[in-house]
């Protein structure tokens, strides 16, 4: 049995066979070669292989994610087929009598090059998908066209480290659990595994992946963080008691469902899901919460190799709002930058992403891309309940450009002709200790606020969210965090305003009670969490002086 200890940052058992996450990048050498028709004809059969992956992938996009987002994989076909691509490969092999793999490498980069060099921005976007069709040819030519998706069994996912962008293009279905080596417990890919309610460890240490390998079995305790690789029928019998254990306490939770969020003096407050993407829904629904608190729409941006359009991001904002029949549904503007990075924003390098240009920062130096969300999330305001959030701010001025910018949009909509439902509420997340000390300027200028404790924490405590070595100077209960939430309540109250939290610590449910003598009006969780936060609620008696640790069911 091989032992590791990380940090369990989802609470789940799970049982499986070990996938190492691969990344695409392989390496390729030159080779000389005289058989220069042979290289050809490697090439032509790549190609062929690379082309059926495409289409395989494209009619799973199409099934899964919708013809906007899969229409992607149909362009990657036409690249795998374009003439001057083709022609510059061909002639690379035939004049420099080299192999196929690193004409194509060569080919790629220079291709690349080309599109990034380019003024216009969708052709500049098109330097990642070269790359990417190009290294999906050299993995075809290097491994005889296998395919390094995930396989058919649901596995446990092994990595250094996991970016957003390559959580969310995991076949979620295919995942038990995620083990990395690295990670901190807020980063978004830990965020990520609490929406997928699947168990995950983080920092298990630099050697690991070079002592496991695909298909060996592992005990993943999300709970303690211990990963036992080959473990021993004992261990494996513990950890399967464990998980019915689980599914035993799941099941006794379902039974709040359709249940109000009230305490037992009577106070009512709404419970909401947080989600990154519309497929996120049928768990919202599943786990009865009151409505989506935190749509976190940069995922649309990240899973896309492109600006989503005015019209695609309208389909996916209008969908989520139907689906949730009328229920509150409260999308965030972008939130890209510090650890979620976007290739074809072209961002410069910055020192601190976290302390630069992110979020809110972006969308008011590149109001284009701003305003084509807000005309989406305008027009989609018609077919539900729509509230719109804007994240990181920490002046004033920020939010008077920012509900400007709303005005101006709104009568474009008007002359256009375009409907947009006139009550749509505007708030802002409270997630700088600034927006906290002045929520009493800010509260009169917004419809509600949304503490986002994941950002608050980092920038009050000055603790990298993605730094796991610093996890022991990140007090998530620091009085100086619940300070500012009870201020930002009380001046949310004071204008008339509500308030909610939507950072992880909404789920915490030994400080349920201490949110709800503040005043906290709307607790937005992982969907995982929302009966067990509705127990928490359901528990308390603010008529007691002293607060009473939550019952377990
Ligand atoms: C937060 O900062 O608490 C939050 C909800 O936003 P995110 O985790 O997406 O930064
Ligand atoms: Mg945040």
């Amino acid at each position: 049995m091989l032992k590791y200890q990380g940090k369990g940052v989802y609470g789940a058992v799970a049982v499986g066979k070990i996938s190492v996450f691969k990344r695409q990048d392989v390496q390729v050498r030159r080779e000389k070669t005289e058989d220069t028709a042979s290289e050809l004809k490697r090439l032509e059969d790549a190609k062929t292989a690379a082309i059926a992956q495409l289409q395989e992938i494209y009619e799973k996009a199409l099934r899964e994610v919708g013809e906007a987002n899969a229409a992607i994989f149909e362009i990657h076909i036409m690249m795998v087929e374009d003439e001057d691509y083709n022609d510059a490969i061909t002639e690379m092999i035939t004049t420099q009598n080299v192999n196929a793999e690193y004409a194509v490498a060569i080919t790629g980069d220079n291709f690349a090059e080309m599109f990034s060099a380019m003024d216009d921005a969708y052709m500049q976007a098109r330097s990642a998908d070269v790359r990417d069709i190009s290294n999906r040819i050299i993995s075809c030519l290097t491994n005889g066209g296998s395919t390094e998706t995930q396989s058919d069994e649901p596995v446990i996912i092994c990595a250094d480290d996991l970016a957003p962008s390559e959580t969310v293009t995991l076949d979620k279905d295919k995942v038990l659990a995620f083990v990395t080596a690295h990670g901190s417990s807020n980063s978004h890919t830990a965020i990520l595994a609490r929406n997928m309610n699947i168990p995950a460890i983080i920092g298990v240490g630099e050697t690991f992946l070079s002592e496991i390998s695909d298909g060996d079995t592992a005990v993943v305790n999300g709970f303690t963080g211990e990963f036992i690789v080959h473990p021993d029928e004992q261990t494996i019998n513990n950890a399967e008691k464990k998980h019915e254990e689980e599914q035993e306490k799941k099941a006794l939770l379902q039974k709040l469902k359709g249940k109000e969020n009230i305490t037992l003096d009577g106070r009512k407050i709404n419970i909401y899901a947080n989600i990154g993407s519309v497929d996120n829904i049928g768990t919202v629904l599943l786990n009865d919460a009151g409505g989506i608190g935190l749509f976190r729409s940069e995922f649309l941006y990240l899973e896309n190799t492109d600006y989503p359009s005015e019209d695609e991001q309208f389909r996916i904002y209008k969908r989520v709002l139907e689906s949730m029949a009328g229920k509150k549904v409260i999308i965030r503007t972008l939130d890209i930058g510090a650890d979620k990075q976007c290739d074809y924003f072209h961002m410069p390098k910055e020192e601190n992403p976290a302390l630069g240009i992110r979020a809110i920062r972006l969308c008011l130096n590149r109001p284009e891309v701003f305003r084509t969300q807000l005309r989406a999330l305008f027009r989609a305001s018609e077919f539900g309940n729509l509230g719109i959030m804007f994240p990181m701010i920490a002046n004033v001025w920020e939010l008077e450009e920012i509900l400007a910018i709303c005005n101006e949009v709104k009568a474009e909509l008007r002359r256009d002709g375009i409907e947009y439902a006139e009550d749509t509420e505007l708030g802002i997340m409270i997630e700088t200790p600034a927006a906290a000390l002045i929520s009493d300027r800010l509260a009169p200028m917004v419809d509600f606020f949304s503490v986002g404790t994941n950002d608050l924490t980092q920038y009050t405590l000055a603790c990298d969210r993605q730094n796991p070595a610093i996890d022991r100077f990140c007090d998530v209960h620091h009085e100086a965090i619940l300070r500012l939430i009870e201020m930002a309540a009380e001046n949310a109250h004071k204008h008339g305003k509500w308030i909610g939290i939507c950072g992880e610590l909404a789920a915490d449910t030994s400080l349920t009670e201490t949110f709800l003598r503040m005043g906290i009006d709307e607790l937005s969780v992982s969907p995982a969490f929302v009966l067990k936060v509705r127990n928490a609620v359901r528990n308390i008696d603010l008529r007691c002086v002293f607060q009473q640790l939550p019952e377990q069911v």
